[in-house]
């Protein structure tokens, strides 16, 4: 069985692993944690600046992710996204080039610089597609 800590273990060892193969340039430059947090029905992950961007960020995702149904390839999409948000220093200590985190596609531009456009494409489709029914399986 499967159990919480390793699905712990499993979120930690993806990011880990994303951060070395993608920025490993840029560097992390503060506390990061990236971990599970609470279910919801619109927000797939978020970063969230501790006490202080310079002393830490936190990454958490939706454990609704956790569902067996949910490609391996979203998740690993989602916590890209969001360690986009970290790089491009929006809940972190990283210089921010940008107003918003959102704004002009900043976030899909850089995941295409990393390769990532067919997974990004892929991932939303899937979401847009599939991501209703996670919902009413789990509310
Ligand atoms: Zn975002």
């Amino acid at each position: 069985m499967v159990s919480a800590t390793d699905y712990d273990k499993y979120l930690a060892a993806k990011a880990a692993a994303l951060i070395r193969e993608n920025f490993a340039e840029r560097g992390v430059t503060n506390l990061l944690v990236v971990r599970w947090g609470r279910k919801s029905k619109r927000k797939l992950g978020h970063i969230t600046p501790m006490q202080s961007a310079a002393f830490g960020s936190i990454i958490e995702i939706n454990p609704l992710l956790k569902s067996l149904e949910v490609p391996e390839y979203v998740l690993d999409y989602v916590l890209m996204h969001e360690l986009t948000h970290y790089f491009q220093g929006f809940g972190s200590n990283h210089e921010r080039k940008h107003k918003h985190p959102h704004k002009g596609h900043i976030v899909e531009k850089e995941l295409a610089r990393h390769g990532w456009e067919e997974i990004t494409e892929k991932s939303e489709k899937w979401i847009k597609e599939n991501w209703k029914n996670v919902i009413a399986k789990n509310y």
